[in-house]
């Protein structure tokens, strides 16, 4: 009998044990983040290369993006808990790229709401075997299934929670993802950026929209806001913009001059180099994709 139950007490402990070492960092008065690595997902780092918000919102958490795995979810949220002990009002989604959502599992189980946008139905097959799975430690995976959110949202937003107004804009262009989710909370001056803001590591294009991507930046830009949340990246002033923008517009205006002068897609990958980017992280996986990509997309006509 006590063998039986020291096995299982052992067993209950295995599947539970795989910890991340997180670490919540404050941004501001409200708002605590888990800033994930500059890497690519993989058996090292197990999905920690993303960030995860938490805004304190008075009785209420709200949890923006819950990571790439349940046991990753369990953790920040034990951690958060032990900053301040509230339930979570509703977890938002900002894109479907999965290193964003699969903690979401965790946040259902204790009967949490999850917002995202429409386009998880049509992006996400929720019994395809996911890019974390394949790329990460069985260690780390135990728990985790593709959950999608609750709640769908096709257009803008508001909910008001313990009296502060959160604004859900539902970017109605493609931008880093045909289903971009900004969440502006007005009175904090901060805004939540999902991956329309990378500032420690080179953005992808592929499922995105250079100008659509340019133009929400832009938007951004123009908004009264003093902290600027990305999905990877640690910088969380105006700042936080720059490396984006900066990087999207010269990619842009280069590809466009290649095209202009009957330069072809494949002496146009070689030769757009950038090299001020050139010493940013996963330059060398993603900028050569990336001329490519934008190049394709602006071949067939630009405004
Ligand atoms: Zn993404």
């Amino acid at each position: 009998m006590m063998k039986s139950l020291w096995i299982l007490l052992t067993a209950t402990t295995l599947l539970s044990a795989f910890e991340y070492g997180l670490k919540p960092e404050k941004v501001n008065d409200n708002v605590y983040c888990f800033f994930g690595k500059p890497e690519v997902m993989n058996t090292k780092n197990n999905g920690n290369m993303v960030n995860s918000c938490f805004v304190d919102l008075g009785n209420k958490w709200l949890v923006i993006d819950p990571g790439p795995t349940f046991a990753y979810a369990k953790e920040a949220w034990n951690e958060i808990s032990a900053i301040k002990k509230m339930p979570v009002a509703s977890v938002i989604n900002t894109h479907v790229h999965d290193d964003h959502w699969l903690g979401n599992g965790f946040y259902l189980s204790l009967g949490v709401d999850v917002l995202g946008a429409a386009a998880f139905t049509e992006e996400v097959n929720p019994t395809a075997v996911t890019r974390m799975e394949q790329r990460i430690s069985k260690e780390a995976y135990a728990q985790t299934s593709p959950k999608l959110p609750t709640i769908l949202l096709d257009q803008n937003s508001t909910l008001h929670i313990d009296g502060t107004e959160v604004r859900l804009i539902h970017v109605d262009t493609k931008a880093h993802t045909s289903g971009d989710i900004l969440v502006y909370l007005p009175k904090m001056q901060t805004i939540f950026c999902g991956d329309v803001v990378f500032n420690d590591r080179l953005p992808s294009l592929r499922d995105g929209d250079i100008s659509g991507w340019i133009g929400t930046l832009e938007m951004i830009k123009a908004m009264p806001v003093e902290y600027v949340i990305g999905g990877h990246g640690d910088a969380v002033k105006r700042v936080a913009l720059d490396m984006t923008y900066g990087y999207l517009i010269e990619l842009r205006d280069e590809v466009r001059a290649a095209i202009e002068n009957d330069v072809g897609i494949d002496v146009a990958v070689k030769a757009i180099k950038m090299p001020s980017y050139s010493s940013v992280a996963l330059y060398d996986v993603m900028h050569a994709q990336n001329v490519e990509v934008v190049y394709r997309m602006l071949e067939w006509g630009d405004e």
